[in-house]
């Protein structure tokens, strides 16, 4: 069973019902994630923000790419104060931490804090990515992981569960991959995370899975790494 994990979170898999969050699912992760951290797990989670903005879509519609990323930043805090508010309505003791400083709603990213944090037992959560633009919380997750020392990152897919080469939602003969080497990923440019992330997660020797969070009790799952997903390591 990993120690410390490190959970990626997109703003999709907190959606639902065409609303950019949606409260139930939002419940429902939370039960699940009071039921990890009692049984001694640290978990950090890095929060997207897809369901509100991403600022390369905005730069393709005429804006400023650096603007619209910082738009994008500002949606992963809000999902991060979601997430916040669903997990200690559960009861579960969390911190949120931002790379862009905004202290009446949130801490700054302080690394020493947020272990503190960790060994104390509560949920981290980290919002505003990078703090920087151009950048995606995908490489958000695999800079915090390496920063914290986290044992994997558990990359919580919406309805998807695992790597495959190929679209398995157009594709009906798509192979899944039960395990893959990050040179691999790359080599074969799968759809896991963005380059930048990846080789992030290589460098730093940091196991990465991927597996579908939609069914129930497979976060757990992960982290005792009996989820039926892809196990990608270097
Ligand atoms: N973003 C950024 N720098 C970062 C992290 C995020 O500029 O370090 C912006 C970027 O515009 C991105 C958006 O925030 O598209 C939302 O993050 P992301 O697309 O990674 O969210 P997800 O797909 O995981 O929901």
């Amino acid at each position: 069973m990993y120690k410390r994990v490190l959970l990626k979170l997109s703003g999709e898999a907190l959606s639902g019902n065409g609303q950019a969050f949606d409260p139930e699912v939002l419940a429902g992760l939370a039960k699940e994630l009071k039921e990890i951290q009692q049984k001694g797990v640290e978990l950090a989670i890095v929060v997207g923000g897809g369901n509100f903005i991403r600022g390369k879509m905005l730069a393709q519609m005429g804006m400023n790419r650096a603007q619209g990323d910082y738009m994008g930043m500002l949606g992963t805090v809000i999902n991060a104060l979601a997430v916040q508010n669903a997990l200690e309505n559960a009861g579960v003791d969390t911190r949120v931490q931002t790379a862009v400083h905004m202290q009446e709603v949130a801490e700054p990213f302080i690394l020493r804090r947020a272990i503190r944090h960790l060994e104390k037992g509560r949920v981290v959560i980290f919002g505003a990515g990078t703090g920087s633009p151009y950048f995606s919380t995908d490489t958000t997750a695999a800079l915090r992981a390496s920063e914290i020392g986290a044992d994997v990152i558990l990359m919580a897919k919406n309805g998807v569960d695992g790597v495959y080469d190929s679209d398995p939602k157009k594709n009906p003969n798509a192979k899944k991959f039960n395990s893959l080497y990050y040179m691999d990923v790359l080599n074969k440019g799968l759809q896991v995370m963005d380059s930048t992330a990846i080789s992030m997660c290589m460098d730093n020797d940091i196991d990465l899975i991927v597996f579908n969070m939609n069914e129930r009790g497979n976060i757990l799952k992960a982290i005792q790494q009996t989820v039926d997903g892809t196990l990608i390591t270097k």
